[in-house]
């Protein structure tokens, strides 16, 4: 790395930490040529993963579409905010582990799907009756969310 004083490009790393949660390296360097010390952040460049849909089309992947089918969902249900952030943590890095580049919608409605069963029945209901049909989550939650915000009373039985 070259020095940003007097450009020479012999430096020696003499801090090395994580920042932003680990995604960020943080580097403290000193330059052999002037001893002058700078800091460089290394970061993992963007990861492109595509969506394979049921009708081979490809599209990006989005975190966001994840993140308000997953909402819909959960609309109402008694599960807090902070584990709703958990479980799309969750779900995210599943998503990536199996998809290095690629991923099938399948794929996905699956992990979602599973995911949902082991926190709320409700939610999991909600989410896989819609997804039967449909049978792509990508489409699925561009789908699913004018149904789940027509129909949440039929959801809950519960009152009486
Ligand atoms: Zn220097």
């Amino acid at each position: 790395m070259k020095c940003p004083f007097c450009k020479t490009d012999n430096d020696k790393v003499i801090d090395s930490r994580t920042v932003e949660s680990g995604y960020v390296i943080r580097r403290r360097r000193e330059c052999q040529g002037c001893q002058k010390r700078f800091t460089t952040y290394e970061r993992v460049a963007e990861v492109e993963l595509r969506v394979v849909k049921k009708d081979g089309a490809r599209e990006p992947f989005s975190p966001d579409k994840i993140r308000h089918g997953l909402e819909r969902a959960l609309w109402k249900r008694p599960i807090s905010t902070e584990s709703v952030e958990q479980i799309i943590r969750e779900i995210l890095h599943e998503i990536y582990e199996v998809g290095e580049t690629e991923i099938s919608s399948s794929e996905i409605g699956e992990i979602l799907i599973e995911k949902l069963m082991d926190i709320d029945h409700v939610a999991y209901i909600r989410f896989a009756s819609v997804y039967r049909k449909f049978n792509d989550i990508h489409d699925l939650v561009e789908e699913v969310e004018p149904i789940l915000s027509k129909s949440p009373r039929r959801n809950s039985p519960d009152s009486k």
